[in-house]
């Protein structure tokens, strides 16, 4: 009798969750998969050979293998809670070195919280915020976004930011100091950050004293 035998790799799911599938470009379900050469004979696997081929990553809506680093990514939920928290946290920093009951840098922090994505943001949420607050958080938000922000969207988060600072007037020394932290987490040069806020404080604002609306200088 002819005796057919081989080998062949086989998949083996080990863990499955969420991950940004970088072929679909959103978030997707994954199976994680652990691939070994297996005995066959007349093509049925019989029995492990050789040690482990390493693990892969499979996306379940296009089918697409990725190395097992692609889960280091955040998800887009992820990066969007993310980027939530740390406008929140940067707001309330910000306020906190100004004038925290100051209507305008208030307007302008529940503004910036629902420009990144918390659209039910109003007052009261910002009253808890700012009892939660806690500075040294800062960066630990930030610096995820580091890397997940362009540098447009660096740009634009520390506009928010400063525009909080500036809705109650010029920059104060603390709060040209947050402005700094947040920044600097974000791996911007401390020059940047100068031609940033140049730009914002140039645009044209009422010279007497910014009591017009906070959006005027944000969107050209
Ligand atoms: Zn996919």
């Amino acid at each position: 009798m002819l005796l057919i035998f081989g080998t062949r790799v086989r998949a083996t799911a080990v863990a499955t969750g969420e991950f940004f599938c970088p072929r679909c470009g959103a978030d997707r379900s994954y199976v994680l998969q652990r691939l070994r050469r297996w005995f066959t004979l007349f093509f049925i696997p019989f029995f492990p050979v050789g040690k482990s081929l390493g693990e892969q990553v499979k996306c379940s809506t296009c089918g697409g293998a990725f190395r097992p680093e692609v889960l280091n990514a955040p998800t887009t939920a992820t990066f969007s809670e993310n980027l939530r928290g740390a406008m929140r946290v940067a707001s309330m920093s910000m306020l906190v070195a100004g004038d925290p009951n100051n209507a305008a840098a208030r307007l302008a922090a529940v503004d910036a919280a629902r420009k990144s994505g918390a659209e039910n943001y109003d007052d009261t949420w910002l009253v808890h915020d700012l009892a939660a607050l806690d500075s040294s958080q800062i960066a630990g938000y930030l610096t995820p976004l580091a890397q997940g922000l362009n540098e447009q969207g660096k740009e634009s988060f520390i506009e928010q930011v400063a525009g909080i600072g500036l809705a109650d007037g010029p920059l104060t020394p603390p709060e040209t100091q947050v402005l700094e932290t947040v920044s600097a987490a974000l791996g911007l040069s401390a020059a940047h950050l100068r031609g940033i806020v140049v730009s914002i404080t140039a645009a044209p604002q009422s010279p007497a004293n910014g009591d017009g609306p906070p959006d005027e200088y944000r969107h050209n």
